[in-house]
Parts: C-alpha cells; sequence; structure tokens
C-alpha cells in the first residue's frame, strides 16, 4: 500500500517504544503511557503510522494514564 501523504512505496515496517502522554502543564504529573507498536514509516517523506494497542488505547481514551497500573 503506499504511503498516504506522498504516495511513495519506499515504506518500510519498524518496531516503536513510545511515550504517549496529554499535551499541557495540567498533564505532567500524570505517568506516561508506553506503547511498542508496529509501525509503517515512509522513507521518502517520514510519515509513520501505527496502531495503539487495545489495553493502552483504553487508557488513553479514560485520559487517566494512571489506570495503567
Ligand atoms: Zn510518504
Amino acid at each position: 500500500m503506499p504511503c498516504k501523504s506522498c504516495g511513495s512505496a519506499n515504506q518500510q515496517k519498524f518496531i516503536g517504544e513510545m511515550g504517549i502522554r496529554s499535551p499541557g502543564l495540567k498533564n505532567i504529573d500524570k505517568p506516561i503511557v508506553w506503547v511498542f507498536p508496529q509501525l509503517i514509516v515512509c522513507l521518502n517523506c517520514g510519515t509513520a503510522e501505527f496502531v495503539v494497542p487495545e489495553a493502552e488505547l483504553r487508557v488513553l481514551a479514560k485520559g487517566d494514564a494512571a489506570a495503567a497500573g
């Protein structure tokens, strides 16, 4: 499948390690939600795509990363 941004087929799979948190000073005390998704990176324009796993997605949707345990 070509890149959605530039249409290039020059894409590669990677494994990411990513800490996600809400922006803004009021959220600075909330723990980071760590996800290790498979990334599809366009090596032409740099666009990256990944899917947040369901468990972490629920934590993010709830808006309270502390519930992650
Ligand atoms: Zn691209």
